[in-house]
């Protein structure tokens, strides 16, 4: 970081910035402008850059992000302590489909080596992923696997591994109560998602109320036996007479995976345009940065994405909740308008069943890092979402049939949002942090970026882009933009690995259950 004291303005008509230098400011400092701090301020934390009284807007990103408390001086170090949250925007009277961007220029001639499935989509892995209908076979279905590992594998080198489609779901839940749709079709969709090649097995108990038969009903599995018949649904049951002892239900198992690991093996890259690649965007652990350097890159790969013909998804409902105005404006057609509402209603709903709303979202890091409040958080998480049209929307655990940008409605919660991005079909996950996270998935590439240079220096072995270089003058939000899409195409070829696979990080599934337990 350059050691001349500098502040970074979103827009014009803002009266506060952000810090930028490493360690923050003191007391006393003057910047070029000739503003001078009064106080010291950390780095990533607001500036009041002219006098603002009490009771006044506090604006960044040109938005007001709240309400002076008191007057605050020129020179100020604005914190949330001295902030009034504003209100969120009513649903009602938003523009529909009044701003929709005209198509950039068609991205032409950017590819990546993939494996085609029947079903059309395109994995850019090669992994046996094996369903549990319910936690009461985790254990069991764990035993197995490290067997499979370390005497299938070897056997099938065109494999790149084996995963357990672990989860706490299953059993002593309410399962026809009219929520439960979503944990149950979000499994259905991961089972079925580009990396596993359509080869779906599934262990099961055998008296758990989630019957293996609602969770893949048949035909929801696109292979087809020598006849072209649909084949059955492949389970192995822990409860079948036939198991007697423990070791049984193992060899079961294991023979199973091996029938499904034969055909994988045959599968071979080839060679794939780019409008492939079905990519989920996400941050966690964000800071004052992340709405500076690495998301507004994000959002430039997002573009160049959606004019490769690419999918590309956003979500995390309560960091775009702020911004619902200018997304129902994005949106292709009034018809897409209502479903960005339709979601964010129900979700405003979902949260205040627990007597809380958005505002439960910021984390003590998120302040720590300059985030005074959830508005100023989703004016920089928005910014993924990039500057394309808004083609469609899904609700939590369903799966994206078409190309373009997409709004799936999940949580923000890291391990949640990235469990239903897996169900909508992602194949290739990117993912900002400021303060860090070593977050990382199974089942799909992670590529992680991040939103300092101080993080990417002391993490160098966990995050694969440094957005950093933005803030410090050292590379354009485009040319970081651009790093992102080639590492992308080179991710999804196989040709590089992301430091998360490297350390093989896998965080748990966890699967989004609004319904009652029992
Ligand atoms: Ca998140």
């Amino acid at each position: 970081m350059a050691s001349d004291p500098l502040y970074i303005t979103m827009h014009a008509a803002d009266n506060v910035a952000i810090v930028a230098n490493d360690g923050g400011l003191p007391a006393g400092t003057q910047f070029p402008s000739g503003l001078v701090l009064r106080e010291k301020v950390p780095q990533g934390h607001k500036v009041s850059l002219v006098d603002i009284p009490e009771g006044s807007a506090v604006r960044r990103y040109d938005v007001t992000i709240g309400y002076a408390l008191q007057d605050i001086a020129a020179g100020s170090w604005v914190h949330e302590r001295l902030l009034r949250m504003p209100a969120a925007r009513s649903l009602d009277d938003l523009p529909f489909a009044t701003a929709v961007p005209v198509d950039g220029t068609p991205l032409a001639g950017y590819s990546f080596e993939g494996y085609r499935n029947a079903d059309g989509s395109v994995g850019t892995r090669n992994i046996l992923a094996i369903t549990q209908s319910v936690q009461c076979v985790a254990g069991v279905t764990r035993f197995a696997i490290d067997r499979i590992r370390s005497e299938l594998l070897p056997k099938y080198p065109n494999v790149d591994g084996v995963v357990a489609l672990e989860h706490g779901y299953g059993c002593g839940v309410a399962i026809d109560a009219p929520d439960a749709v979503i944990p149950i079709r979000t499994l259905r969709h991961i089972s079925l998602n580009p990396n596993f090649g359509g080869e779906v097995m599934v262990v099961s108990l055998g008296c758990e109320k989630l019957q293996p038969e609602r969770l893949l009903p048949p035909g929801s599995i696109a292979i087809v036996d020598q006849r072209g018949e649909p084949e059955p649904l492949d389970v192995v049951c822990l409860q079948d007479e036939e198991h007697v002892g423990f070791m049984s239900m193992v060899e079961s198992i294991i023979r199973q995976a091996e029938v499904h690991l034969r055909r994988l093996d045959r599968r071979r890259r080839e060679t794939v345009p780019a409008s492939e690649l079905v990519v989920g965007v996400q941050c966690g652990g964000s800071d004052a940065f992340s709405g500076v350097t690495a998301n507004p890159a994000v959002g430039f790969c997002t573009d160049l994405l959606v004019r490769a013909g690419a999918t590309v998804m956003f979500s995390e409902t309560t960091e775009v909740r702020d911004g619902v105005a200018q997304l129902t404006a994005r949106a292709a057609t009034p018809q897409v308008a209502e479903a960005i509402v339709r979601e964010m209603a129900w979700y405003d709903a979902y949260l205040q069943r627990g007597s809380v709303d958005r505002s439960a979202n910021t984390t003590p890091g998120n302040k720590k890092g300059g985030l005074s409040n959830i508005v100023e958080k989703a004016m920089g998480s928005i910014v993924k979402s990039g500057t394309s049209r808004i083609d469609g929307v899904i609700a939590p655990g369903e799966k994206i049939r078409g190309k373009g940008l997409y709004y799936a409605a999940t949580p923000a919660s890291d391990f949640i949002c990235g469990t239903l991005q897996l169900a909508a079909g992602m194949n290739l996950h990117v993912f900002t942090t400021g303060r860090g996270t070593p977050y990382g998935l199974a089942e799909v590439p992670v590529i992680k970026v991040a939103t300092r240079s101080d993080l990417a220096r002391r993490w160098h072995d966990l995050m694969d882009i440094n957005a950093g270089t933005i803030a410090e003058g050292k590379a354009t939000i485009e040319e970081v933009g651009w790093e992102m899409f080639r590492l992308m195409l080179d991710v999804a070829s196989g040709r590089k690995k992301t430091w998360a696979e490297q350390w093989k990080l896998h965080n748990q599934l966890v699967l989004f259950n609004p319904a009652p337990v029992t």
